[in-house]
């Protein structure tokens, strides 16, 4: 057994007291454990300040000298613990809220000492909450290294003394134990051609780097070993999913997509929807079973794709169907697909939650005996008692909104698992959607239909508003229409409700009838009165709807040329995103105004500046990602495969393709990774499967 795998508790320095804490804490149940658990920043102390220099605008400040007095000071929860910490140019105060007792017995008194944090002024002068301090013999600083780890810690552990400080401490003793002991993981071959430094060095010098430079050594060799193998169990499990799941064959491109096709396309396809339709007819006449994910910004023209799918699934005797997320957008894809289809006769019908009782019997008995082939609806779909004759194709619109589950619900309704093609307009860049959707295949459409002009978009505060209600009657009365969207946060929010019909009757002032008709929408409403609306607005018989995001997903009325958003600091950058696509459909120039408050962060300011500056899908979305991490990706926070130590999903992008590149020759030399110089790489994998197993027991 190699040291690594020895308890935490036989660590020097760790009693059974701190060892229950590293375990319930952290997590962290062994000496392996602590020596993987990384620290999260360094702080630079290779300058030392004098007292007399300290400036208010400091983030901080590293001090030397000692603390030559510590006092308790207060009652019960209001007790602090105040030191007086002195250099040989002044004095200054140095605090604890929390856990005086036990800093007063262990902090170093009358001996020399640094002190690092940040600097408040206080009635002219200058004290320090919650400064690390250290006394300088133990210190690593007086061997004149200038960057020092931190690790994260819980507040329970700080408040018991198990703080950054100490825990770097007894990692760095226990890298000095075990060096010699940390195996390689990666084949010499690897590191060599990559220019790598081993694991034992990488890890030594992440927890006490010598310098700036080795320091970014060690993280580039720890970054490419993580993604190496996250990316190498990814190809694997997809590996497997190609070689065993056998999926229908649509064998040929018969009369309908061809008829379709060749004299019933409404429009020439771009060259982009050519591609991924090409695509999907490779992997559908393959034999196995396609799970493939088309990535197209608003307005790219998923839908006719999806169509000839659709088709190509008839025409080999399958029945297909097309989810929506929403009753609404189920409609408007079976109102423009019925025309789309009407010159092919290809019936198609639709199910929703709202299908009365008496017209869903028969739609049931018709999927169960293979009669109808083609059906578009909602999670009307998954339910249970809707039953194929033979699916042979799902395709889901806007995958956000359904979840893994919902996908396998559909593989139960055939004998074997229907191709799946999952279209989403929230696109994240390409190497990332392969990670985080593992088993699925991208495609991506990344270009518009020709003769789109890009939507002007423009950000405002309320100072504005008298000019907006003017130049949105300059654009009724060009014949176009406008929409107006207020956030909400949640369907039973009461404020967000406010805000709405404060925001419908302020229009109705400004646009009154008869010269003006406004339309509203919103979650609470019936869905029939909702479809009324909406009906009213795209025949237009109003210029105005005043909505909430339910309008988000897919509608689709190319004469409204105009998308306000009303307290747009209160989106995400992805929705706001989604919502400007719902105007520039029509070949008329387009508006987005943005209507914010005053006072915004510095993250909100950055997601207005995006979307005025660009209209590019995938340019929002990486941006997006920097400013909320991956986290809220569909499907992510589950899938556990996002959960780096080190490397970051979003910025080491690139480390992450090479990764991909590097981890896909190596299978596709080795497959079964057997071979004599696979055998790091095999051992590896079969303890990070051990030790997810593992947990995955615990949890
Ligand atoms: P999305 O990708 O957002 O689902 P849609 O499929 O709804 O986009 O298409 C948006 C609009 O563009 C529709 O009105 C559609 O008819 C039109 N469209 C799609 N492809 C083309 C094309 N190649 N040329 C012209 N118009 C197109
Ligand atoms: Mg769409």
């Amino acid at each position: 057994m190699s040291k690594l795998e020895n308890d935490i508790s036989f660590l020097k320095g760790v009693g059974p007291a701190r060892a229950d804490q590293f375990r319930m804490e952290l997590g962290i149940r062994t000496w392996e454990d602590l020596l993987m658990h990384y620290p999260f920043r360094y702080v630079d102390k290779s300058q030392v300040q004098k007292v007399r220099d300290v400036k208010s605008d400091a983030v901080a400040v590293q001090l030397q000298g000692t603390i030559v007095r510590l006092t308790e000071v207060g009652e019960a929860r209001a007790k602090r613990l105040v030191g007086i910490f002195q250099d040989e140019t002044g004095t200054m105060e140095l605090v604890w809220f929390k856990g005086a007792r036990w800093l007063k017995s262990s902090l170093p008194l009358n001996k020399p000492c640094l002190v690092y944090g940040k600097p408040t002024e206080f009635k002219g002068k200058f004290n320090i909450a919650h400064p690390e301090v250290e006394e300088i013999e133990s210190s690593r600083m007086a061997a004149g290294v200038g960057l020092k780890p931190v690790y994260s810690t819980t507040e329970k552990m700080s408040n018991r003394g198990l703080n950054s400080n100490v825990i770097g401490k007894l990692t760095l003793q226990l890298c000095e134990e075990v060096r010699h002991e940390i195996p390689e993981v990666l084949p010499q071959e690897l590191i060599q051609q990559y220019k790598l430094i081993s694991r034992a060095e990488a890890l030594v010098q992440l927890h006490a780097p010598a310098n700036a430079e080795k320091l970014e050594q060690a993280r580039r060799r720890l970054k490419f070993e993580e993604l190496f193998f996250l990316q190498l169990q990814v190809l694997q499990t997809k590996l497997a999913g190609t070689v065993e799941q056998r999926g229908v064959v649509f064998e040929k491109v018969g009369e309908l997509f061809n008829s379709f096709y060749k004299k019933h396309l409404p429009f020439e396809l771009t060259g982009a929807q050519k591609r991924v339709v090409k695509e999907i007819r490779t992997d559908v006449m393959k034999g196995f079973h396609m799970n493939r994910l088309v990535q197209g910004d608003v307005g790219s023209g998923k839908t006719i794709v999806a169509l000839m799918a659709i088709l190509l699934a008839i025409d080999n005797g399958y029945q297909a169907c097309l989810m929506a997320p929403t009753e609404i957008l189920a409609n408007q894809h079976y109102e423009g697909i019925s025309q789309l289809l009407e010159p092919l006769g290809v019936r198609v019908e639709l199910l929703t939650g709202s299908v009365k009782k008496k017209s869903r019997a028969p739609l049931m008995e018709d999927l169960k005996s293979g009669e109808l082939k083609f059906i578009i609806g909602t999670h009307a779909l998954i339910e249970p008692v809707v039953e194929f004759a033979n699916l042979g194709l799902v395709v889901i619109d806007e995958q956000h909104r359904f979840g893994v589950a919902q996908r396998a619900a559909l593989w139960k309704k055939a004998a074997l698992p229907p191709h799946i093609l999952v279209m989403t307009a929230t696109p994240i860049p390409r190497t990332l959607a392969m990670t985080v959707y593992g088993d699925l295949d991208v495609s991506i459409i990344d270009e518009l239909p020709p003769g789109r002009k890009p939507v002007n978009t423009q950000w405002h505060t309320d100072a504005y508003r008298l000019m907006l209600f003017e130049f949105i009657r300059q654009e009724i009365a060009l014949g176009r229409q406008v929409y107006v969207v207020y956030p909400m946060i949640e369907e039973s929010e009461k404020m967000d409700y406010k805000d709405l019909f404060d925001g419908y009757e302020s229009m109705s002032r400004a646009f009154p009838s008869p010269q003006y008709f406004i339309s509203i929408v919103h979650g609470r409403m019936k869905a029939e009165d909702r479809d009324f609306e909406m009906k009213q607005f795209i025949e237009k018989k109003t210029q105005i709807m005043v909505a909430t995001t339910v309008i988000e997903v897919g509608v689709n009325v190319p004469n409204a040329s105009v998308m306000v958003i009303e307290s747009a600091e209160r989106f995400g950058l992805s929705q706001l995103h989604q919502l400007r696509g719902r105007v520039g459909r029509g070949a008329d120039q387009s508006y987005c105004v943005l209507m914010t408050g005053h006072k915004l962060s510095d993250d909100t300011k950055l997601r207005m500046e995006t979307m005025v500056r660009t209209t590019d899908g995938f340019e929002i979305a990486e941006v997006d990602l920097r400013l909320r991490g991956p986290g809220d990706l569909a499907g992510t926070a589950q899938s556990g495969v996002l959960q780096l130590r080190i490397a970051d999903m979003v910025k080491d992008q690139q480390m992450m393709a090479a990764a991909r590149n590097i981890a896909n020759e190596w299978l596709t030399e080795d497959p079964n990774l057997s071979s004599e110089s696979s055998k790091p790489i095999r051992e590896e994998l079969f303890r990070l499967k051990k030790k997810k197993s593992d947990w995955s027991g615990i949890s």
